[in-house]
């Protein structure tokens, strides 16, 4: 099988584990990859997760013109932006995960690090979250603000939306997103309860430690 064809089937596999499991729902969610001749493999637009056809992932050359495949996910600026400000980037996921959205409608957030420092694998594998303001689906802003970030982050939150991440592969990026999940999830059922968050040396020491890219 080539490399081109492992990863179609990849990309469904575990797009489908994470429809089945409810990390994202109906036609939400998007996610990309890069070929190994620097072309990209998109999610279309309108389709679920659960039901993913490798044979008609859109298709992009290292030019980025479409040569085969559906048209892609409307929300292709997004993924756009972050092959195009991180060179390390393989992948891209956005998902409209339930708690990870439910976290971003709460006020006083901290806008430069969205989640509470719960958990080191959330610090490893997201750095610091960057919450972005509301944005009308399909705003070309959108990719717009995540370029502002000049590749510093390889996770954002669109607020009352949905996280998008970035990874080295389409595993890292599956792996980081539902991390973000995760997290937004532990953070809401400890809402008010008190909880012992990671203090700012335990957060250095696990940056420090994994070499990790925290913008600070
Ligand atoms: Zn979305």
């Amino acid at each position: 099988m080539t490399q081109n064809a492992r990863l179609r089937e990849q990309i469904c596999t575990l797009a489908k584990s994470m429809f089945d499991r409810g990390l994202t729902h109906g036609s939400t969610g998007n996610i990309s990859a890069r070929t190994d001749d620097g072309g990209l493999l998109v999610s279309p637009t309108g389709t679920s997760f659960g039901r993913l056809n490798p044979g008609r992932l859109s298709h992009f050359d290292a030019q980025g013109r479409h040569i085969d495949g559906d048209a892609p996910t409307k929300e292709m600026p997004l993924h756009s932006a972050f092959y195009e400000t991180r060179n390390q980037t393989g992948a891209v996921v956005h998902l409209h995960s339930c708690h990870a959205v439910a976290w971003s409608m709460l006020s006083d957030l901290d806008e430069d690090n969205f989640l509470p420092p719960l958990t080191p694998y959330a610090v490893m594998q997201l750095g610091r979250v960057k919450l972005l303001p509301f944005f009308r689906p399909g705003d070309p802003a959108m990719g717009n603000a995540v370029r502002g970030l000049a590749g510093k982050r390889s996770a954002v939150m669109l607020a009352n939306h949905g996280p998008v991440v970035a990874g080295k592969d389409v595993e890292a990026a599956c792996n980081a997103i539902e991390e973000l999940e995760a997290t937004a999830r532990l953070a809401l059922l400890l809402r008010g309860l008190g909880p012992r968050l990671l203090t700012g040396p335990q957060v250095r020491e696990v940056v420090t430690a994994f070499n990790i890219e925290w913008d600070a």
